[in-house]
């Protein structure tokens, strides 16, 4: 009883919204020069939001280039007015931010392009990964560049925030910040090192009580938000239950739930085709609805045995150390996004002695999530795939 009593608060709190709705999202903004949209558009009102001090006026709706491949896709979602666009230099293998450059470069000074790197964490490592990205980009400057993936306030060292204030300095950046699955491990230290851009993941499963004061914070701070991982994807193990399709009505109300908060400015939901490009556009200047609310729990009741919430309350459970939130994350690159690169990437990231742990040795798992993940099973699933 006393847990059930405790999920109906989560979700409660999870599913929260400020008040504030739509209030500061314009739908006739003045994003810098954006070019008519050329394409079809589906039914939905573009809408654009400040992000944060940085004075960029980007659609509430980007685009996450991680996993697309056909190209046409991204110019397509530039020419409806979509105008923020996410890479990584480290995406597909390093090939991303190609195709990503090739596909908008002929509108790029109307088009913010965001792109991040990776370790080693020293500021020679991240100044050449850097040198990189513009040459693979096709372009002399980014409007953002991002640390990628950083959860502990101690990653972001001095050395690292110095060279990505060099970058900026010398033209090749216009705003700095990092990407986080913890953001409210980082909050402090972002506006301590006076990071311009956090890419958190947030979305409806995230835990309201720490995520949303987070955002607020950093908002307050004049820190941009850019939402990632927004739909929450989440599917079966392999031999085990699939997990239920993601609807459409799913994916929109995840996206709503996500704009619907004015602190963030933008979202960054992957795409792969022209149909999920049409059906997040077509959420822009929706409000999240009862309705949503609905679909939302009965969702995150479907998925909660795969899908890691991020809450952190396994942190330091698994008598080997291993880190447990992290491990059912790379699962989910292979299993809810078709990335098994990505997903073995950041497998084999971790300390050696935590990639040749095997779950299935012990003989029962001392890992409790609150939040109903199937641990064990998920991080013997990461371990099948990528050990
Ligand atoms: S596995 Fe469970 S307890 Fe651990 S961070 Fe994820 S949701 Fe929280
Ligand atoms: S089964 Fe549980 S306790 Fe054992 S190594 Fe895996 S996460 Fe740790």
């Amino acid at each position: 009883m006393k847990n059930d009593t405790s999920r109906r608060n989560f979700l409660a709190a999870g599913l929260a919204l400020p008040a504030a709705g739509l209030a500061s999202t314009t739908s006739s903004p003045n994003p810098p020069a954006p070019a008519p949209p050329q394409a079809a558009a589906p039914s939905g009102k573009i809408s654009y939001r400040t992000l944060g001090k940085t004075g960029m006026k980007v659609s509430t709706v980007g685009m996450g280039c991680m996993i697309t491949t056909d190209s046409t896709v991204i110019t397509r979602a530039a020419d409806m007015g979509i105008n923020y666009f996410d890479s990584s230099r480290g995406y597909q293998g390093g090939q991303n931010e190609r195709m990503v450059g090739a596909a908008l470069k002929s509108r790029r000074k109307d088009l913010f392009i965001s792109s991040k790197c990776d370790g080693p964490w020293t500021g020679a490592s991240i100044l050449a990964q850097l040198d990189t990205t513009l040459k693979e980009l096709g372009t002399d400057y980014l409007d953002v560049w991002l640390l990628h993936g950083l959860g502990n306030p101690e990653q972001i060292t001095d050395e690292l925030v110095e060279a990505q204030r060099k970058a900026k300095q010398a033209g090749k950046v216009r705003f700095i910040g990092m990407s986080t699955h913890n953001l409210p491990n980082i909050v402090d230290r972002v506006i301590e090192t006076k990071l311009e851009v956090v890419q958190p993941q947030i979305n409806y499963t995230s835990p309201g009580a720490t995520y949303l004061p987070a955002v607020e914070k950093l908002a307050k701070a004049g820190v941009g938000i850019v939402a990632m991982k927004v739909m929450a994807a989440a599917r079966g193990r392999r031999g085990g239950p699939p997990a239920p399709a993601r609807t459409a009505n799913s994916w929109a109300a995840a996206l709503k739930w996500a704009i619907n908060n004015p602190n963030i400015a933008t979202t960054v939901p992957s795409m792969t085709d022209n149909e999920q490009l049409d059906q997040n556009f077509a959420v822009m200047g929706q409000s999240f609805t009862d309705a949503d609310k609905q679909v939302l729990s009965a969702r995150l009741e479907e998925i909660k045995p795969y899908f890691c919430r991020m809450c952190g309350q396994c942190s330091g459970q698994c008598p080997k150390g291993l880190p447990v939130s992290d491990m059912v994350r790379f699962a989910m690159y292979a299993d809810g996004y078709g990335q098994f690169a990505l997903g073995r990437e950041n497998f084999q990231r971790m300390a050696l002695e935590h990639q040749q742990v095997r779950c299935g040795d012990c003989t029962e798992c001392t890992v409790k999530c609150p939040n109903g993940v199937h641990v064990a099973q998920q991080l013997i699933r990461a371990q099948e795939l990528f050990a």
